[in-house]
């Protein structure tokens, strides 16, 4: 069973992006993507301290424990921009004390749990960031360029963005911002490299920007100069683009550039997502060359070897 079972986005179909994601979640369940087992990392997820989702830590926990992943980073939402959801949604003390806390109880059962956090990275909060990175250590710290309320993707502008612009000028703005998220040297990783892909269909098809790779270039060599790491997200697997965020041939591409650090993640938000379609991006990343995912503990980073994908 493969993603390809999951098949292309339909321009035609209009109905609201939660519904379709929804079915895209079951298709791809139904083709086996569900519950990927015996893996060694997953390098991002969400609990109920995200205001995006409604997990409880000790579920996934649970989750990774039969199903043989025997590490977690949770990296609940942190934003700077006032009108993003998860500003301020939950405090570091708090988030910290949940995942310590868990890591204690699971110790002794194999699991690891790491304490990570997604920032969403805009160039006008970097030094705000910048310092609040520092006051505030991680384990693991992805930065991830988001949709807010006022970007050209949100979906009531972007019908009106994407009129008379050439491609490059679509997705322009959002590589710029991912490419100075890795320059900027703040994060482990980039969370889902083109994530904008989801918020242009059907205006741009996944096809389109797979057609022009070029667009993927500066973000690519930002990422391997700056020595950020790639990461491989699963949740386009159920999402609108029906592949992961970035697809194969850019993963290719960024080792070509010289690209040597790659990771892994879910991108989880719901008990049910666990571990779905983390076995895709394993297969994926393996076909692309590497053995290891790259990964921090804290002090120590470190290259997690990656056992044969099943
Ligand atoms: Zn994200
Ligand atoms: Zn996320």
């Amino acid at each position: 069973m493969t993603a390809r079972a999951l098949g292309a986005p339909d321009p035609t179909d209009t109905r609201p992006r939660a519904d379709i994601e929804h079915e895209v979640w079951k298709a791809g369940v139904a083709a086996g993507l569900g519950d990927a087992r015996d893996l060694p990392l997953d390098a991002h997820l969400h609990t109920v301290r995200s205001p995006d989702a409604d997990a409880m830590l000790e579920a996934y926990c649970v989750l990774a424990a039969e199903r043989g992943i025997p590490e977690l980073a949770i990296t609940d939402h942190v934003d700077f921009d006032p009108s993003m959801p998860a500003y301020g949604f939950a405090s570091f003390a708090d988030r910290e004390r949940d995942v310590r806390e868990a890591a204690a109880r699971w110790a002794d059962r194999g699991l690891a749990i790491r304490f990570g956090v997604e920032v969403t990275y805009e160039q006008r909060y970097e030094d705000e960031i910048r310092r609040w990175l520092a006051r505030h250590p991680h384990d693991y710290v992805i930065g991830s360029v988001h949709v807010s309320a006022t970007s050209p993707y949100k979906a009531s502008n972007v019908a009106r963005f994407v009129a008379g612009r050439s491609l490059g000028e679509i997705v322009g703005p959002y590589f710029d911002e991912v490419a100075a998220a890795a320059r900027s040297r703040l994060f482990d990783t980039i969370g889902h490299l083109d994530f904008v892909k989801r918020y242009l269909v059907p205006y741009v098809l996944p096809a389109d920007l797979a057609a022009a790779p070029e667009l993927y270039e500066p973000v690519l060599r930002a990422l391997v100069e700056s020595g950020t790491a790639l990461e491989v997200n699963v949740s386009g697997l159920r999402q609108l683009p029906r592949e992961t965020y970035p697809a194969a041939p850019i993963v290719a591409r960024y080792r070509d550039l010289g690209g040597v650090h790659v990771t892994i993640g879910s991108d989880a938000h719901r008990t049910e997502w666990f571990s779905y379609g983390l076995g895709e991006a394993y297969r994926l990343v393996t076909a692309a060359g590497y053995d290891a995912l790259a990964f921090r503990r804290g002090a120590d980073r470190v290259a997690v070897p990656i056992r044969k994908a099943t």
